[in-house]
């Protein structure tokens, strides 16, 4: 018996080796701390009023990179941040290209949206009371945190190892729909998870995984990834050697509820790892064939564009927010910059095996995910937003009629000349469609 068991074990053995062989997966993963060295402003909530005062803990860049048996490769880049700008995503892309020949579509840099990271430069900045050396500081240290997302990125690609890929979708239950009244709107509770196994499946090397909900349960002014960022950590410390990467689906519309306490954030992180890890020892399904990429830039349209008269009058405004909008789109014309009535919006479609991985920049709202999933297959569709470019909120059509803040005013605080124009969302979704094509 002991015999036969040997023998089974060994077939198993033989059985796994050949699997990874067939399936010619690779995967390397990198992890790089991006906690500012010192003291500076924080991003997402226009309402403060100095610089940070320590942490809870590290903030990181995180890359998996993952090449294919024909030797396509991507990366997928998670930053605990609350944004990805576009000029970042666009030098990090020219370095990426550069040393590693990997084309803007190759890569999908993905944020978990914390509102305890770093001001970024030129991305959700102009809402910050900053002063003038503030501003050098925020410059200066996007500089540095370009060279860090490089060296993570350089970092995975130099840990690729044969793999095994495999798919799966959890669930978890805290985010709530923001919109009023509260908790009555849509939801989207799935967590999609890829799992990555060393090539003898004996060790988690590496797990993606997503969540629709604001990482917002915290607003002060210490350093966190929110419950996102505990989330991560939580999986690392149970899986020692493994590295985990998180991505903010659709949940623009979505909160964590209640808020407001770090023990709320680790509650919550504690719930999503979990989900995840339940997700990671079910039977999931194994990747095989290749991965392709695609990611184009469509002009989406603003509603109107403000006249010069116009901004004249609102620069005098006693909100701080219209009053700078108004300033800075002033400083653009008179410099012979008019405004755009279009802004290029970036929509991504990576087929990884059966799994449709849509990356949707700024900040979605859930009927995106849930209609996408939808149209393109329930159970095989990932939908990440804030992904390459947080410009805005990305209001569904139901959502821009609506109005308030996801389909109107939020326009104000990113500093964008009016709410989108009708029509949007289909659109987007046309755009996602005609990218998953085969
Ligand atoms: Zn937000």
């Amino acid at each position: 018996m002991l015999r036969c068991g040997l023998i089974c074990l060994a077939c198993l053995v033989v059985a796994t080796s050949a699997d990874a062989q067939e399936s010619g997966w690779k995967a390397g993963f990198a992890r790089v701390v991006i906690t500012p060295e010192q003291p500076m402003w924080m991003s997402g909530y226009g309402g403060r009023t100095h610089a940070s005062e320590g942490k809870v803990h590290d903030l990181y860049a995180r890359a998996a990179a993952l090449q294919d048996a024909s030797g396509k490769r991507v990366v997928m880049v998670s930053l605990d941040l609350v944004g990805v700008p576009k000029v970042m995503s666009e030098r990090v892309s020219a370095a990426a290209k550069s040393k590693h020949k990997l084309e803007r579509a190759d890569l999908m840099f993905c944020c978990s949206h914390t509102h305890c990271g770093p001001a970024l430069d030129q991305s959700l900045t102009h809402m910050l009371d900053m002063k003038e050396e503030d501003w050098q500081q925020v410059v200066a240290n996007q500089k540095w945190l370009d060279a860090r997302v490089t060296e993570a990125i350089d970092s995975a690609m130099a840990d690729l190892k044969p793999a095994r890929l495999a798919a799966g979708i959890g669930n978890c239950g805290f985010a709530s729909n923001r919109r009023p009244p509260i908790g009555t709107g849509p939801i989207d509770h799935e967590v999609p998870a890829l799992r990555v196994m060393s090539s003898d499946g004996s060790q988690l090397r590496g797990v993606i995984f997503g969540y629709a909900c604001h990482n917002t349960v915290l607003g002060f002014y210490q350093w966190c990834g929110d419950y996102a960022g505990f989330a991560q950590l939580y999986l690392e410390e149970r899986h020692p050697g493994a590295t985990a990467l998180f991505f903010s689906g659709c949940g623009a519309d979505q909160n964590p509820l209640p808020r407001r306490k770090v023990e709320l954030a680790e509650q919550y992180g504690r719930m999503l790892a979990l989900s995840v890890d339940k997700v990671l020892a079910t039977e999931m399904t194994p990747i095989s064939g290749a991965v392709t990429t695609r990611f184009r830039e469509i002009p989406l349209e603003f509603s109107v564009i403000p006249s010069r008269d116009e901004l004249v009058k609102t620069a005098e405004s006693a909100d701080r927010y219209q009053r700078t909008r108004a300033k800075l789109f002033l400083k653009d014309i008179d410099a012979g910059k008019p405004l755009s009535p279009t802004y290029p919006y970036p929509v991504q479609v990576w087929k990884l095996g059966n799994v449709n991985w849509v990356a949707l920049g700024g900040e979605v709202v859930v009927d995106y995910s849930l209609r996408l999933k939808r149209e393109l297959g329930q159970g095989q569709t990932w939908v990440t937003g804030y992904a390459n470019d947080v410009m805005a909120y990305i209001p569904s059509e139901r959502v821009l009629t609506e109005g308030g803040y996801e389909g109107d005013t939020s326009m104000i605080v990113y500093m964008q000349p009016s709410k989108w124009k009708s029509g949007l969302e289909d659109q987007i979704v046309k755009t996602v469609q005609d990218l998953a094509k085969p």
